[in-house]
């Protein structure tokens, strides 16, 4: 038996694991929400997938609203939310990094996921309709790594943000999770994978040996967001080749 299509949301959506977790809804049959602040490459990506594109920036709540509102017009009410857009921004020491970096990592990954989270919550609150939220976070959150302070302290925020919320939507049947990979290939890290030392370094630190592939990453929210996980939520699952052990 099939399950019933569903509309899904996912930011982020035209790159790396943000693509990948909406062509593996799209495949499934369910109606999939390519949002993403880059209006061309959400274009070509929902094309490419079976999508709608919807230009939406998290970091400007006007843009969400909007956005969450056409996404409703478009595909019909939102059932699904997958929080993936997010950045790095740069790296450096926490003496040495610019504070605007800083200010705009924060402002994508921990402000846009939480102004995105409570404009969908609202909406299905207001609609009397379950729904699930998976949110994007990393391994970072748990796991430092020298020069990354700022991203994994909003990732670190995120896991925070993903039990609260898990906790004050329960009553309305909605679930709230996270999926924390460790290194992805993906257009994020793409420099990084290219130089041969920087690559192997990460490798090393990776028990089952391999950067993940954003195929490794999609079945893990496929499965939180779906009816399968039904008593799962506040939970953030690592998928990481066993990283988080070393
Ligand atoms: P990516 O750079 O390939 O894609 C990110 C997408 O987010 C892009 O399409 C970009 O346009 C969009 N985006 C950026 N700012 C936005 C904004 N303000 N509003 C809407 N969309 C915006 O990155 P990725 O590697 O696929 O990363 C996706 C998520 O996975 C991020 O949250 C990242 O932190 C997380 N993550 C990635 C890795 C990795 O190794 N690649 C590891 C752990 C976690």
């Amino acid at each position: 038996m099939t399950a019933p299509a569903r509309t899904v949301l996912v930011t982020g959506g035209a790159s790396g694991i943000g693509r990948a977790v909406a062509q593996a809804f799209a495949e499934g049959g369910d109606r999939v929400a390519v949002a993403d602040v880059d209006a061309e490459a959400a274009a070509r990506t929902a094309k490419e997938i079976g999508a709608t594109a919807v230009t939406v920036d998290v970091t400007d709540p006007a843009s969400v609203t909007a956005g969450v509102e056409r996404v409703a017009e478009l595909l019909g009410p939102i059932d699904v939310l997958v929080n993936n857009a997010g950045i790095v921004a740069g790296g450096g020491l926490l003496v040495d990094l610019d504070l605007d970096i800083f200010d705009k990592v924060v402002a994508v990954n921990l402000r846009g996921t939480f102004t995105v989270t409570r404009t969908v919550a609202a909406g299905m609150i207001e609609a009397g309709r379950k729904g699930c939220i998976v949110n994007i976070s990393s391994i970072g959150a748990r796991q430092p790594t020298p020069g990354l302070g700022h991203y994994e302290a909003t990732k670190a925020a995120v896991d925070a943000l993903t039990r609260t919320a898990a906790l004050e939507l329960a009553g309305h049947g909605i679930r709230v999770n996270g999926v924390a990979p460790g290194p992805v290939h993906t257009p994020m890290t793409a420099g990084l994978m290219d130089d041969p030392d920087a690559r192997g370094a990460w490798e090393a630190r990776i028990p089952l040996g391999r950067i993940a592939t954003t195929d490794d990453i999609t079945p893990m929210v496929a499965f939180l967001a779906s009816d399968r996980a039904a008593h799962i939520t506040g939970t953030v699952v690592q998928v990481d080749g066993g990283q988080l052990l070393t």
